[in-house]
């Protein structure tokens, strides 16, 4: 950690980014010359690009990431205020293509690194098992080319390095706990509690989140002030900062509510999926989609985590078939033979805490 600020605000010295002297967090970057060569190239560091960033950073890749918004600097550029905070998304009209062309630009997206992750809300739950397998439990949509059980470990991975905090048994979907607390009720929620235990309603409380219900490194607890979608200024929420605890080789930047999935959909045909269970295109060998475009279906809850914990088996995936994929070879490793690489999580994330096994 670098001192505390206590001076006034200074603007950042260096052009390309907007890391200025006040960022919290003290870790170098690699930096690359026009001419040097990279392993990756990642486009948008966004929710679900940032965890790809950071588990192949540490792996030892050359990475650099591109990113068409600001490094936002927390301490600079929140405010806990509505009106300040519109900077934070991206409202620009964006048209996509296609025979049935839909206007996007509502609050629906995030814009620079951090991406969605910035002013989500920070609500983490799982898919359930059977939203992997929609259309032959329900005979809608499509099944994804995985199953609950191969995204599971990464979920696990996910909720103790985030950290995700909840309660300690969750029933829902794979009934599972999570290894940090819940949060407190608040008044409602604590009159809504006890209706639903009288009428005899089974009911949880506090989480899923992202949200620190206890400090965590050099993130505070959450002090309840209510503009985790403006921002959290305090830290307390997860945002993909944590790509700087990783040691995230570059950063460049280029000079209400709706879920942005399945544009990219992964699938095993070609002809009717983009990419492939590892969110590899079918078409390039060494072209991946990492983030929620690729979902065949929303699922039963917010896509986020789920989006996350793809990107940490993709990364994953790259580790293991790096040759293949940097000398464009096609898909070589099937489902279920991807080690997992639990030593990139943040130290002290990765096996700390006994979550309840069901
Ligand atoms: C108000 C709000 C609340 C939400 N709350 C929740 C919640 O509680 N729980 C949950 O699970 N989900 C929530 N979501 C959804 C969640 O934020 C998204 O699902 C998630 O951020 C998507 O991740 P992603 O990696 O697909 O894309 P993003 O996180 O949007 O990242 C994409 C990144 O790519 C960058 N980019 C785009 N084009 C380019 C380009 N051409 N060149 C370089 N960079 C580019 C963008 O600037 C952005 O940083 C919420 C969304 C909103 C809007
Ligand atoms: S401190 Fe808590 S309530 Fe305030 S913005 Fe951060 S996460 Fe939200």
């Amino acid at each position: 950690m670098k001192t505390p600020l206590l001076g006034p605000f200074r603007a950042p010295t260096a052009p390309e980014h907007t890391l200025g002297p006040i960022q919290k967090i003290d870790a170098p970057m690699k930096r690359y010359g026009p001419d040097d060569e990279v392993d990756v190239l990642i486009v948008g560091v966004g929710s679900a690009g940032g965890v790809l960033l950071q588990r192949l950073a540490r792996a030892g890749f050359r990475v650099v990431g591109l990113e068409a918004g600001p490094f936002w600097d927390v301490e600079r550029d929140w405010v806990s205020d509505e009106a300040g905070s519109h900077q934070l998304y991206w409202n620009e009209l964006r048209i996509t293509g296609g025979p049935d062309p839909i206007t996007l630009g509502a609050n629906n997206s995030g814009r620079g690194v951090g991406g969605g992750s910035v002013h989500w809300a920070g609500f983490t739950p799982r898919f359930h098992p059977s939203d992997f397998r929609i259309h032959t439990e329900d005979g809608v949509g499509v099944d994804w080319p995985i199953s609950y059980d191969d995204i599971k470990p990464y979920y696990e991975l996910l909720e103790r390095e985030i950290p995700v905090s909840g309660p300690a048994y969750f029933p829902w979907g794979h009934p599972h706990g999570y290894t940090y607390g819940p949060h407190p009720l608040g008044g409602v929620g604590d009159v809504l509690v006890r209706g639903c235990t009288k009428l005899g309603i089974r009911v949880v409380a506090g989480g899923p989140v992202a949200i620190n219900s206890g400090s965590h490194a050099d993130r505070p607890h959450c002090i309840y002030r209510g503009f985790c979608i403006q921002g959290c200024k305090v830290g307390a929420k997860k945002v993909m900062e944590v790509m700087w605890a990783a040691g995230a080789e570059e950063v460049v930047q280029e000079p209400r509510y709706a879920h942005l999935i399945g544009g990219a959909r992964m699938g095993s045909d070609p002809q009717s999926s983009v990419v492939d269970s590892f969110e590899r295109t079918h078409d390039t060998a060494n072209l991946f989609c990492c983030d929620g475009s690729i979902m065949p279906t929303q699922g039963s809850a917010n896509p986020g985590l789920t989006s996350q914990a793809l990107a940490a088996r993709t990364a994953d995936y790259l580790i293991t078939e790096r040759e293949g994929v940097l000398r464009r070879r096609p898909a070589a490793v099937t489902v279920g033979a991807v080690p997992i690489r639990r030593d990139l999580s943040p130290a002290g994330t990765s096996g700390r805490g006994i979550p309840r096994r069901v």
